[in-house]
């Protein structure tokens, strides 16, 4: 059945098939569906005029009205422009045009009335507004007040005049024919318990909000709704998995006990105990587990990870590691090897760079199942890579790996799938959380180990550069190693490489005695990783280096983080190399050196770091700078195309979204009821028009 939202646009007065194409190329809008879903970006208050002495530079646009005083032309040819005088009986303002000089003489006489629409600007202690929206005040225009929708369109579009405007009168035809087609899309409980404002009126005030309070209460019901289906696909998805795909079952073994007595090295926090009661309550459960471990930089994952190996391996299966770098990939095997050989288990590294004759012995002993751990890099997904047994696959820094690569683990095991616990260190926001892994049980690491001293974060300039090395060479006579870090180089990015260059000649200079590495990108794996083990053992003090060292790298007695060029990392990247120190008992320091020059976001950023080192106050402060589809990894999952919710700012209403939809799940998880009949219609229309449904498994 072709319902009236299907229709297409060129069906539309006024669009035509001409129009028609622009619009699906430009704005993705097919349908009247898609239209009426098209919301405005802002409104512009024309509700009130303000007096002109009440203005000042830092108000976006307002609507004032006055009398055209003076006009007139100033400086020649491509320093022209046209200044008017406007005058209320507060005051006076200058309109100022640079463009369109000729058109404004014509419809600008003095003594006039005018409504004016723009964007004052402070010129030292005068005002301007430059290139207004200009009209002669009539009787209409006086009263009318409203909020005027503004749509987002392109330069395309505006050429064939389809401009902000003529969308928001499209916007009004189809509104007035839709009027009884609306259909309600949430149960009726639900839009009771949440104050909601039904679908029709939310619709209409979206567009034409009739006032502020309708305007809020219109975007809230639209990102309710939006955030609720979100979510409720999500709990739905873990439902499914939760009823089809069984998982092994596994027990304490005497592997684990003897671990715990005689081989673990200090006493796990209580955070890390917790997470692996969780852990194991999954794996014992006979269900698939698929958790997501949170924890902060330092905060003790790795070692979680391996005991939850152990108790797989412990029942004669295997467990995979898979980390997103090599040199990761090797610093986890590493550190594995120790407890593992320890304990008399086999374990093996696999990454791009392993020889033939030793993969083709990797590949045999674990399907004979003498391998007991596999630590590898993206190598391990390849179809070749089989497994006797694959029991738990640990993903290590998740959000270099796309959820795509995350189900082909899954395949790894014929009979079972795997139990999948992915790691993150990158704190993400609770609303992002619940949103990008809406499907995973999480568990979070709320605690640092023990005697952990908070690192000490600096601001330098440039110029204290000299400050700064003093403070070095006092730190490395104490006996402690530094880090020196430059911005990432970026494929035939030459003047990176330079900047780094000339850091380790400069760092050399300064300190003539000491042994400095140095890593990048551009090297050999063979060279990073030798480099990197010279550091690893204390051979070299200083390690300069681009932000390959940026995840999860450890070596404890490293105590100083100095960033060069600090300004040009997010905050995301910056706390996780602050998070290569602190990871001894020593007091370490992270120093940011930037030169005086700082953009606002820049200084934001900075300030931040120096202020806090809780990952998940930063994680929110970057959401907040950059809002979610720039950060890390959360491109590629288009989850976040959302049509009118902001996941950096609408993060109660998503709690209260998640929470509906948990109650729909809890009560009536087939959606068999009456009251939720709307949501299974909804859901299949959803389907039909793809609209984000899709996009998020
Ligand atoms: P991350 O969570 O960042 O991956 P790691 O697993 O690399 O952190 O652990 C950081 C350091 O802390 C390692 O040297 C590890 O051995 C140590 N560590 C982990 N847990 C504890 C603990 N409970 N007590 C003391 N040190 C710990
Ligand atoms: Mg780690």
């Amino acid at each position: 059945m072709q319902g009236f939202f299907d229709t297409k646009i060129e069906f539309l007065k006024g669009v035509g098939p001409q129009k028609a194409t622009l619009l699906n190329k430009e704005l993705k809008i097919f349908t009247y569906g898609d239209l009426i879903q098209y919301y405005p970006f802002r409104y512009e208050d024309r509700t009130q005029f303000y007096p002109i002495n009440m203005l000042n530079g830092s108000m976006s646009q307002v609507q004032i009205k006055g009398k055209v005083r003076s006009i007139q032309t100033i400086g020649t040819a491509r320093k022209r422009r046209l200044v008017v005088q406007l005058a209320d009986e507060t005051g006076e303002i200058e309109l100022v045009w640079f463009k369109g000089i000729q058109w404004a003489m014509k419809k600008i006489q003095p003594g006039v009335e005018y409504l004016v629409f723009g964007k004052p600007t402070a010129f030292g202690s005068k005002l301007n507004m430059a290139h207004p929206e200009i009209d002669v005040m009539t009787r209409q225009n006086q009263d009318v007040s409203f909020l005027q929708p503004v749509y987002n369109t392109t330069e395309v579009l505006k050429r064939k005049f389809l401009d902000s405007k003529a969308i928001g009168k499209l916007q009004l035809l189809l509104l007035q024919q839709a009027q009884s087609k609306i259909r309600e899309t949430l149960p009726a409980n639900i839009i009771q318990d949440y104050s909601l404002i039904n679908k029709r009126a939310a619709l209409n005030n979206i567009h034409f909000p009739k006032d502020q309070n309708y305007l809020q209460k219109a975007q809230f019901r639209l990102k309710f709704e939006e955030l609720f289906y979100i979510q409720l696909r999500l709990l739905k998805l873990k439902l499914a998995r939760i009823d089809k795909f069984r998982g092994a079952v596994f027990h304490d073994t005497d592997l684990l006990t003897r671990f715990y007595n005689d081989h673990l090295p200090f006493e796990l926090t209580d955070a890390q105990k917790r997470v692996i009661k969780e852990i194991y309550k999954d794996m014992r459960s006979g269900q698939q587990m698929n958790r997501l471990l949170q924890g902060d930089v330092g905060s003790g994952k790795t070692i979680v990870a391996f005991i939850c190996m152990l108790l797989v391996v412990g029942s004669g299966s295997q467990a995979a590691l898979m980390a997103p770098t090599e040199i990761l990939a090797i610093q986890h095997y590493q550190g594995l090897k120790e407890f593992a050989e320890s304990m008399g288990l086999k374990i093996a590294l696999l990454t791009g760079s392993t020889k033939q004759s030793e993969r083709k012995i990797i590949h045999q002993y674990l399907l004979s199942g003498d391998l007991n751990i596999l630590v590898g890099t993206h190598a391990l997904l390849e179809d070749i890579v089989q497994f006797k047994n694959l029991g738990l696959a640990v993903v290590d820094e998740q959000h270099r790996f796309g959820v795509a690569q995350r189900s082909k683990l899954w395949q790894k095991n014929k009979h079972l799938y795997p139990h999948v616990l992915v790691m993150t260190a990158t704190p993400i926001p609770r609303t992002l959380a619940m949103t990008l892994y809406g499907d995973l049980d999480v568990s979070v690491i709320d605690q640092l180990p023990a005697g952990r001293k908070p690192i000490k974060t600096v601001h330098r300039y440039d110029a204290n550069r000299l400050k700064v090395n003093g403070f070095i060479k006092e730190q490395m006579e104490l006996g402690r190693q530094i880090y020196i870090v430059y911005p990432l180089i970026e494929e035939s990015d030459k003047l990176e490489l330079k900047d780094l260059m000339d850091g380790y000649e400069s760092a050399c200079r300064a300190f003539p005695d000491v042994p400095i590495s140095i890593v990048h990108g551009k090297m050999k794996p063979d060279d990073k990783d030798y480099e990197m083990q010279r550091f690893v053992k204390g051979e070299t003090k200083i390690m300069v280096a681009t932000t390959v060292i940026e995840v999860g790298v450890n070596v404890p007695n490293a105590s100083v983080m100095v960033i060069e060029n600090a300004e040009r990392f997010g905050l995301a990247q910056l706390h996780q190399l602050r998070g290569r120190v602190g990871r001894g008992a020593e007091q370490s320091y992270c120093i940011l050196i930037t030169n005086y020059k700082l953009s606002k976001e820049g200084r934001v950023r900075i300030e931040t770091m120096v202020r806090t080192n809780n990952g998940f106050e930063i994680a929110d402060t970057d959401l907040q700078l950059r809002g979610p589809g720039d950060l890390m990894g959360t491109q590629q999952s288009g989850v976040l195309d959302l049509l009118i919710a902001d996941l950096g700012k609408d993060g109660t209403i998503l709690q209260n979204a998640r929470a509906a939809a948990l109650s729909v799940t809890d009560k009536d998880p087939e959606l068999k009821s009456e009251e939720n009949a709307v949501i299974s219609q909804q859901i299949k229309s959803m389907k039909k028009t793809a609209i984000n449904w899709s996009r998020i498994s």
